[in-house]
């Protein structure tokens, strides 16, 4: 018999596919993308609720129906399904109440009626969410949250890191879209989320992508020259290319070729360059742009919005460490977990303050998230241990979003990254704010890699990537006169407008669409014929 197990994350699903008598992966599928319109996880929120969390349901239900053919294994078969992913994915996955998410002050909460949901450990029968046919003999593990908005992926960072036990001050930090971090000062915790964005996983720079065969995770300089450092097909770290990155010129190949290049490989690329003086101030680059590969560049655009997304880390870190009450220097242990953290070189990453330079001893762990719901796949006795385990945590949550302390840390990040504004003005500005100054980056730490990839192993039968979904959304757009300007402005090629007896529709690719965000079909339409709220799924 099998299990899966699963992950749903804000950039991507992962599965699993587990042989529970022998408790050996089989095989792994992942997704290059989030099924939803959007790059974060505020957008897929936004969808669900203007559009209906019906439709963001099945489109989530029908992208793992997709992951999971890819299995190529008898269905009825499978005995256990266990999903980890952050409260608004997992809410989406069961069709539960999403509203408290979005509207997490009081007043708004009252005056649309809604409440905070216990978002509780359940276990129930796949039927209930894929019917009667895809998994028959199978039941749904759902792990806990702690409480309303430390999710059941804050929890697994927790567990599946030595964080929970660390008697010393120590932060954890799942590297991602939304980035989850806790702080642990003895007893006391207190939970935080950046609104990182899609830049650190690699997505929503020119030549990004995630984590995955062919992504240049990694850069290390060798004379004048780069050595390229890409992920092959079991998602290992191997040597590629030489290459100088002012020019372009590749000097000596290995075999492996990249494809584009992930957050790790962005952050490795940006501390290289720094620390060979090819950067002075952000974002300029020589000539600006780095070239890491052929077709494969850094431009300025680039480093804006990689740094943007490490300006919300670090700007985080800070503010947890600065709210809590101790220093910057009391903080013992940095924990990363995520593609990001597992393959990002911590030393580049505390340089650039996407790791706290502060902390005296980094440990690297993978996804976590995963790694929970596989231990819940594997032992049936390991829910009950989750369950006690979150109920003895006491945790605070700061929501940064109202955070002013956040607010300022984050407003000189963006003049840092984004004007080039000198540290030591960063300083004054701190001053100013009446926030002390920014820590020092400790000269040596202990730096302790727990794993050698994100997905420990992703069994015999390899790794299958779902690159394009292709889950279509459509609507009827009556009013149209065919003039075609949403579908030329569309930046992601994500619409197209066809005729079916005579009824114009609008159909959208659901992966490839920005969503919220964007909505540049919608304003630009002469005619407002088209009505997002809708949109309804159907197959390619
Ligand atoms: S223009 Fe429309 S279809 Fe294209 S990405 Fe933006 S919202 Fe999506
Ligand atoms: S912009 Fe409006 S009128 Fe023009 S093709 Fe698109 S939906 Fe039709």
């Amino acid at each position: 018999m099998y299990g899966i197990a699963l992950d749903l994350g804000t950039s991507g699903f992962r599965a699993q596919l587990i042989d529970l008598e022998k408790k050996e992966t089989l095989k792994t599928v992942i997704t290059m993308g989030h099924p939803l319109p959007g790059g974060n996880v505020m957008d897929h929120l936004d969808f669900a609720i203007t559009t209906g969390e019906d439709v963001a349901h099945e489109v989530i239900i029908e992208t793992i129906r997709r992951m999971f053919l890819r299995f190529d294994v008898d269905l009825s078969r499978v005995e256990r399904l266990a999903v980890c992913g952050n409260p608004i994915q997992l809410s989406l996955f069961q069709n539960t109440e999403i509203r408290d998410l979005a509207y997490a002050g009081e007043n708004k909460q009252k005056m649309l009626g809604v409440r905070n949901v216990k978002r509780d450990a359940r276990v129930f029968p796949a039927s209930e969410i894929f019917g009667e046919n895809d998994l028959p003999n199978c039941e749904i593990i759902v792990p806990p949250a702690i409480k309303h908005e430390i999710g059941a992926d804050a929890l697994a960072m927790m567990l599946e890191t030595d964080f929970l036990i660390q008697p010393e001050p120590s932060l954890v930090t799942d590297y991602g879209t939304n980035a989850e971090m806790a702080l642990k000062i003895g007893d006391r915790i207190i939970t935080a989320s950046a609104a990182a964005g899609p830049a650190i996983e690699g997505q929503g720079i020119s030549s990004g992508m995630l984590a995955s065969p062919g992504a240049i995770c990694d850069v290390k300089p060798e004379g004048q020259y780069w050595r390229i450092i890409v992920l092959d097909r079991e998602m290992e770290k191997q040597n590629a290319y030489l290459i100088d990155p002012v020019t372009g010129e590749i000097k000596e190949s290995y075999g492996f070729e990249a494809v584009g290049i992930t957050g790790t490989g962005v952050i490795s690329a940006f501390a290289l360059a720094l620390r060979s003086g090819m950067i002075e101030k952000f974002p300029k680059l020589p000539n600006g742009k780095l070239i890491l590969g052929p077709g494969i560049e850094i431009t300025e655009k680039d480093v804006e919005e990689a740094g943007k997304a490490i300006g919300a880390i670090r700007a985080a870190h800070m503010t947890l460490i600065v709210e809590s009450g101790i220093k910057y220097e009391d903080l013992e242990y940095a924990y990363m977990s995520g593609a990001s953290g597992a393959y990002v070189d911590a030393e580049d990453a505390r340089r650039l303050g996407a790791a706290p330079g502060y902390a005296k001893k980094i440990v690297q762990f993978g996804n976590t998230s995963l790694a929970l719901a596989r231990e819940l796949v594997l032992e049936e006795s390991r829910l009950d241990d989750v369950i006690a385990i979150a109920k003895k945590i006491t945790a605070d949550h700061l929501m940064m979003a109202t955070s002013e302390t956040f607010n300022n840390f984050y407003l000189c990040e963006l003049s840092y990254w984004t004007q080039g504004m000198p540290l030591e003005t960063y300083d004054q500005m701190l001053e100013l704010y009446g926030l002390p100054p920014l820590p020092k980056t400790l000269e040596h730490v202990n730096i302790e890699k727990r794993v050698v990839k994100d997905i420990e192993e992703v069994g015999s039968g390899g790794l299958s990537i779902l690159k394009e979904i292709g889950i279509i959304l459509e609507v009827p757009v009556e009013k149209c006169v065919y003039c075609k300007k949403c579908v030329k402005e569309c930046p992601e090629t994500a619409l197209e407008i066809v005729e079916i007896d005579g009824h114009r529709i609008a159909k959208y690719d659901s992966q490839k669409c920005l969503g919220t965000s964007c909505r540049r079909c919608v304003s630009v339409c002469p005619e407002d014929a088209i009505d997002i709220t809708k949109l309804k799924i159907t197959a390619k």
